[in-house]
């Protein structure tokens, strides 16, 4: 027990300091324990905790989820879009085995296969990454390709990619060489115009050339802070071989190229689709290489970029279900809110096709389904708490009459 019984003054456990010189004590059944010691005591189960992780050295293939579970998993969060579910399945499935193929001891390498995602926004790009991280074993992170720009120029640098890996893998260099980046928009780091000799294109080509460098495998020297704002950094050496890149895009205006190609290689490589068997209404299922190097992507960076998948334009009845199919639903996100005020919301079904309407109207895809049920909501998430109720429902009416009384350009605009 530590008591001071000369003084009677309580003592911390760990560190021996009395109630004097600490900031608090916590009484515990038989002693106690100083804030200082608390705070440390904390780091040293956190630290323990990710050690304990099953993290991208002890990986087992008889643990890793198989593609098929994988697919299954997404099926939960993201509707449709199952030619992308594959692949994206198998690609991180293969990466696993890419990363344990060291031990097995014979000449042929697994070489790994970076994927391109093509489809428009909104269709899910980004929320397949998010979800497939949840259920990853490796460090993982989502980046932006707007902002990089060519060394030496406003914005970010190519290795500044690396920089967030790095961070989520505690900065442990050995996990993040081994881990999976999604590069989004990727798109806008198309070539801007056909001839790229006469202006310097610092965020086109030039983030091209220098994303190659990662996207082949090499060693890149990897501001731990990222950014240029702390030059005195000392920069991490990342070698980039075993890291899996996943890149999407919207590619707007790809279709375009896509029908060109269509129309002009009737014989050769497209000889078995003739103009009678192409769906005109989706041409993005037909994307080939070819059409992202019209679009501005230089073949280098195609090559190594060598699963390509597409993901559909959402119709009507997909936009429906992401209303209230997913585990974590737009509209299961309300009902819970109100839950959590002890009120059951419910909608009429009217009001589902109604959003899904004003979806396809305003253009908004599956993006404008949260904001116009929002607008919907929003009168109602103001008033009910302050309100003796315990059930809410929100039928046609009161729907039409909460959007009309918004401003529609605004939500044109968003
Ligand atoms: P992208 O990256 O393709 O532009 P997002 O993945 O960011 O699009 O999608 C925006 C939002 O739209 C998501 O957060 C999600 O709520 C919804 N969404 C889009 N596509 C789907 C889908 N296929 N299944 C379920 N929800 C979707």
């Amino acid at each position: 027990m530590a008591i001071d019984t000369k003084k009677h003054k309580n003592r911390c456990s760990f560190c021996g300091r009395s109630e004097d010189e600490v900031g608090f004590l916590i009484t515990g059944m038989d002693g106690f324990i100083c804030d200082s010691c608390a705070v440390q005591a904390y780091e040293i189960t956190q630290e323990a905790l990710r050690k304990s992780k099953p993290g991208a050295s002890n990986l087992n293939l008889a643990d890793l989820p198989k593609p098929h579970e994988i697919k299954d998993f997404l099926d939960q969060y993201v509707i449709g879009q199952d030619d992308a579910k594959r692949y994206l399945s198998v690609s991180v499935y293969n990466h696993y085995k890419r990363l344990l193929q060291k031990n097995s001891g014979d000449d042929v390498e697994i070489e790994k296969s970076n994927i391109i995602m093509v489809g428009s926004t909104g269709t899910g790009k980004t929320l397949l990454a998010r979800t497939i991280a949840k259920l990853l074993h490796v460090p993982f992170t989502i980046v932006d390709a707007t902002v990089l720009t060519e060394a030496g120029y406003v914005g970010e640098d190519i290795e500044s990619i690396l920089t967030r890996l790095l961070q989520v893998a505690d900065y442990n260099v050995p996990e993040a060489e081994r881990g999976i980046v999604f590069i989004d928009e990727i798109d806008k780091i198309a070539r801007k115009g056909d001839n790229p000799s006469i202006t310097r294109d610092v965020s086109g080509e030039g983030v091209q050339q220098g994303l190659l460098k990662l996207l082949e495998g090499s060693v890149v020297n990897v501001p731990p802070q990222g950014g240029r704002k702390h030059p005195e950094q000392k920069m991490i050496p990342v070698d980039t071989k075993n890291i899996l890149f996943i890149c999407g895009g919207a590619f707007d205006g790809i279709e375009k190229k896509i029908a060109q190609r269509l129309n002009t290689h009737v014989v050769g490589y497209n000889a078995v689709r003739n103009s009678t068997t192409i769906d005109r209404g989706n041409l993005m299922q037909y994307i080939a290489p070819q059409d992202l190097k019209a679009f501005g992507l230089i073949p280098e960076i195609i090559g190594r970029l060598p699963v390509l998948t597409y993901l559909q334009p959402l119709d009507r009845h997909a936009l429906r279900a992401i209303l209230t199919e997913p585990k974590n639903s737009i509209i299961r996100q309300y009902v819970k809110l109100f839950e959590m005020d002890n009120v059951k919301l419910t909608f009429e079904d009217a009001v589902y096709e109604y959003v899904v309407d004003k979806a396809i109207e305003y253009k908004l895809g599956a993006r404008g389904l949260r904001s116009i049920v929002e607008t919907i909501m929003m009168d109602a998430m103001f008033e009910i708490p302050s309100e003796q109720r315990d059930s809410f429902v929100v039928t046609l009416e009161y729907a039409k009459q909460q959007l009309e009384k918004a401003n529609l350009a605004r939500l044109q605009n968003a």
